[in-house]
This record gives structure tokens, sequence and C-alpha cells, in this order.
């Protein structure tokens, strides 16, 4: 965005690219950064990576026996990616071996009204990686139990990597998504058919098992596209 102009009830927002948008409400999104104590960080000798403390996967820093994890490192800025981090850094200054190598597998969520949650990769991720996927689509205002809470706005999208069939990542907007991306993420990565897998009917969680058997294109209330 380079200006913003306020007329009457409106805001005329103008964007670098030449085009503009009128709206009655702007949310600024700033981020976030990390914040760390410097003299802490001078009197550990710890390296940075910018405003964040740099770990190794196993979430210790450049002096050995040394931890960071959460904001301090930059890495999710989220309270469960913290937790996840502080029980890897747990286990491993008592001598265990965890890891974690992948941060897409953290979930992202967020609480707005329809809300988003996402887990995996998403598209643009897949197509920087240069992956052929295909994405299986499933909507609210198809679901049963939706119909009866009338709350049919939003979808599931689920990508497959069309070489080795393996679940990549969902994507999710519409209403209680936050709670259902935990079975996304469970089930990533997992071998057995979701075809296979009984959902309970009529619960909105079926809108993640139609998406992902679409898919495969099985989606049985979905008919399969060519
Ligand atoms: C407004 C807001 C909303 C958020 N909502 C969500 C959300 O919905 N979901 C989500 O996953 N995440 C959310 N987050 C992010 C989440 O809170 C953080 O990512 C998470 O708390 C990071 O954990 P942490 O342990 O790294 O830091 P913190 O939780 O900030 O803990 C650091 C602790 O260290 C203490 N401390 C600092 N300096 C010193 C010192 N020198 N000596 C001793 N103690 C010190 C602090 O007092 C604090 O208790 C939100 C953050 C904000 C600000």
């Amino acid at each position: 965005m380079t200006t913003s102009e306020k007329s009457g009830s409106k805001i005329k927002l103008s964007l670098e690219d030449g085009t503009s948008i009128e709206a009655e409400k702007v949310l600024v999104s700033v981020g976030r950064k990390a914040f760390c104590d410097n003299q802490t960080v001078k009197n550990l000798s710890l390296q940075m990576n910018g405003s964040a403390i740099k770990v190794n996967d196993r979430m210790e820093t450049n002096v050995p026996g040394v931890y960071a994890i959460g904001d301090a490192v930059g890495t999710t800025y989220l309270a469960h990616g913290a937790f996840l981090e502080a029980e890897t850094a747990a286990e491993n200054a008592m001598g265990g071996k965890a890891r974690i190598e992948d941060y897409s597998l953290v979930p992202r969520a967020v609480y707005t009204f329809p809300e988003v949650a996402s887990v995996g990769k998403n598209e643009t991720k897949c197509k920087q990686a240069g992956i052929d996927y295909t994405v299986g689509r499933s909507f609210f205002r198809a679901n049963g139990r939706s119909l009866a809470h009338n709350e049919t706005v939003g979808e599931v999208r689920v990508i497959r990597d069309k070489k080795t069939n393996q679940i990549l990542g969902v994507t999710m907007v519409g209403a209680g998504v936050t709670e259902m991306i935990a079975a996304a993420r469970i089930l990533l990565g997992s071998k057995e058919k979701i075809s296979e897998i009984s959902f309970a009917h009529p619960t909105v969680s079926e809108v993640l098992k139609e998406a992902w058997e679409d898919a495969f294109g099985l989606g049985l209330h979905i008919p399969p596209r060519t």
C-alpha cells in the first residue's frame, strides 16, 4: 500500500501495482520479530539470525548445551510452536535426539469469522518447489451438518502430490476449522486410504474427508474432474 485517503465512512487505499481498493475498515497487520535481551546474547556469545537467536533443528544454539525456543528464535511466533520447540529442547538437554525437521507441519490458525487454518504445504510453496500437484476441494454449503448450523461459508482444500500420491497440505476456511485442522495434521503422511476411514455423519469433519477424497478423484458427492 502506498497511500490511504479517507472520505466519509470509506477509505481509499492505493496499492504499489497502481490499483486502488475502497474499504470500510482497514486491518493493519505488521508482523512480529524477535526481541532478545542484547546483554544476555552478548554474555553467552550467542550467534544471531537477524533479530532472532540462531538454533539448529535440535533447538541448540552455537553454544553447546545452550538451547533457545519460541519467539526468541523467530520461527513460528505461535504458542504451540513454542511448546513443540520447548519439548524438543528439553528432551535434547536430557541427552535425547529430538529434531524439528519440517515447520510446515505446525498448524496455522486464524481465529476470525470465518476461521482460517492450514497445515503442511500450500499451493504457493508447491509451485515454488516445482511439485506437480492436484487440489481436492469440498464446500461447507454441501455439508449436512453445516447446513443445519446455518454455517455454510467456506471450503477445504487438500493438496496431493501427483507423483507420490502423498498429501502435502490442507487449507480450510469456515466455522470451526481451527478445531478440524488437528485431524488434518494427524492424517498428513498417513498411508491409510481416506475412503476407508469412516467419519460420523452428519458432522462438519465430513468436509475434510470429501476434499481428501476429491484430491484422489474419489469424492463421493463430487463428480470426478477431468
Ligand atoms: C496479542 C497476542 C495474541 C496471540 N495469540 C496467539 C494465538 O491465538 N495462538 C498462538 O499460537 N499464539 C498466539 N500469540 C503468540 C504467542 O503468545 C507466542 O508465540 C508465545 O507466547 C511465545 O512463547 P515464548 O515462550 O517464546 O514467549 P512468552 O510466552 O512471551 O514467554 C516469555 C517469558 O519470559 C519472560 N521474560 C522476558 N524477559 C525475561 C528476563 N529477562 N528474565 C526472566 N524472564 C523474562 C516474560 O515475562 C514471559 O513470561 C499471540 C501473541 C500476542 C502478543
